[in-house]
């Protein structure tokens, strides 16, 4: 009785909070966080000498860390590449938070290896990957990028008959590494981590939207005589342009190469009939990656990463130990497809989210963002100081302003942006494109609405006009 009550007293708290915080979120200012020193301040001190009582904890938590909480799970937070996350999610989180499983392997937690086995089906289904690709659920893309080309590199060594897991890297042949000049920086962070080196890489030019361009990759392989990796994007985080990879996917057909595509966000276009082709031509490839914290919408942290070349994939990352008890066959073992071992049973959130949408729901939710997305750039080209970057084929915006007062495009873009950030209404981050200046917005929340889209239209125009404040501000 008396656990029953410390339970209940300190959980009935803490959903008080948390509906607090969740029913204010989408009237809470988006604009910069607090100072460090004040939060350090409000939060900090010294380790107590003698603990505190519980519910007293939650609550200073809550209260001294409301002003660093950035609103990036609300409907206005547009910068970077930042999902929300649906309520079915959020309660999955807490249940996988409760039941306190470790997703390492099958005897440690059944039906966190049930859960991941079952995300694994319905994502290659929905996605249309075919075969039996495995799966992993990763901290998010960066190490799903990672363990798709230690996978790689495992596959192409053994073809030359190099065992890079047991011998290193020191002595191994070469292999090549492909990428383009837009990969994203985590491909060259999985890249240096893994021994391949980041400098290597050969980087293949794009075109003006950010996009592989195909005869430079026809031109860069045809000179390349070792077994290489090719990694192709669906999905660039300034334009959400995608590499042609049904095209891609040709070029190397029949050489001993390696395709990887890092989808992050943008393979959730498989989702939707309207925008899936898109990615034609991902079931070629043989490792893919893609975020669940984004576009999915579940809690941090969760990514996949799926692996054609099942041998490859579990040599690259698995490991072994007297007291392992590994599941024979039919079973899952997920620490076979992450390179952690102890962690978070992150397959419940995501099964929660997949199941509340369904097929139709999730195509809904995604073709929802693309809509606003252009609904933003919409709203934002009527007026002639704005001009739109990119052709919004997704849910990407790149808008750059030009100075009224015929001052330098650049310095007034981020003028406009850093005035953006200030009046809180909604949040953008900056970028540098081809050269230019130029503000990002990504539209990737499931609650984001069209009034949303135009409250924040709206403000991002006012912080582009003359300012009324600006002279008298001596
Ligand atoms: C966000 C992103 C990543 C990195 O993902 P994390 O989940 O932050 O690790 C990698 N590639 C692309 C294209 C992305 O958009």
């Amino acid at each position: 009785m008396a656990l029953e009550r410390r339970y209940q007293e300190l959980f009935d708290k803490t959903l008080h909070a948390a509906s607090t915080f969740l029913c204010g979120l989408s009237n809470r200012p988006v604009g910069i966080p607090a100072d460090f020193q004040k939060l350090l301040e409000r939060m900090g001190g010294p380790l107590p000498q003698e603990g505190e009582d519980p519910i007293r904890v939650i609550q200073c938590l809550a209260a001294s860390a409301d002003p660093g909480i950035v609103a990036t799970a609300g409907p206005r937070y547009f910068g970077f590449v930042t999902g929300g996350s649906l309520p079915v999610a959020v309660a999955a989180d807490w249940l996988t938070s409760v039941w306190d499983q470790n997703g390492f392997n099958y005897v440690h937690s059944p039906a966190a290896a049930v859960a991941e086995e079952i995300v694994r089906r319905w994502l290659i289904e929905m996605f249309g990957l075919g075969g039996e690709m495995s799966m992993g659920i990763t901290s998010g893309a960066t190490m799903a990028n990672f363990t798709a080309l230690a996978a790689a590199r495992h596959a192409l060594l053994r073809l030359v008959g190099w065992d890079v897991e047991a011998h290193g890297l020191v002595q191994a042949p070469p292999i090549r590494v492909v990428a383009s000049e837009e990969s994203h920086a985590t491909i060259f962070a999985a890249l240096q981590m893994l021994g391949l080196g980041r400098d290597r890489v050969l980087r293949v030019p794009t075109d003006d939207q950010g996009r592989m361009r195909p005869d430079a990759l026809r031109t860069a392989v045809a000179n390349i005589s070792t077994p290489f990796i090719v990694c192709a994007q669906a999905g660039n985080v300034a334009t959400g342009a995608f590499d042609p990879i049904a095209e891609i996917a040709e070029i190397v057909r029949g050489r001993p190469a390696w395709l990887h595509v890092d989808g992050a966000f943008g393979l959730w276009a498989a989702a939707s009939t309207r925008y899936r082709d898109l990615v034609a031509g991902v079931e070629h490839a043989s490792s893919i990656t893609v975020d669940g914290h984004k576009w999915l919408n579940v809690p941090y942290d969760c990514g996949f990463v799926f692996v054609r070349d099942r041998l490859a994939h579990q040599a690259a990352v698995t490991l072994t130990a007297p007291y392992y008890c590994p599941e024979q066959e039919a079973g899952r073992d997920n620490y076979n497809w992450v390179p952690e071992t102890s962690r978070r049973a992150r397959g419940f959130p995501a099964y929660a989210a997949l199941r509340a949408l369904g097929r139709n729901g999730i195509a809904e939710m995604i073709e929802r963002c693309c809509l606003l997305a252009r609904r933003m750039a919409c709203r934002l080209a009527v007026d002639p100081k704005v001009q739109v970057l990119n052709e919004v084929v997704l849910n990407q915006v790149l808008v750059r302003f030009s100075d009224p007062s015929g001052g330098s495009a650049d310095e007034f873009t981020d003028e406009v942006i850093r005035r953006v950030q200030r009046d809180g209404t909604c949040w953008l981050g900056s970028t540098l494109w081809h050269g230019k200046r130029a503000m990002r917005v990504s539209v990737s929340n499931w609650s984001t609405t069209e009034a949303d889209i135009d409250v924040s239209a709206a403000a991002i125009l006012r912080c582009a006009a003359p300012q009324k404040n600006a002279a008298s501000g001596l």
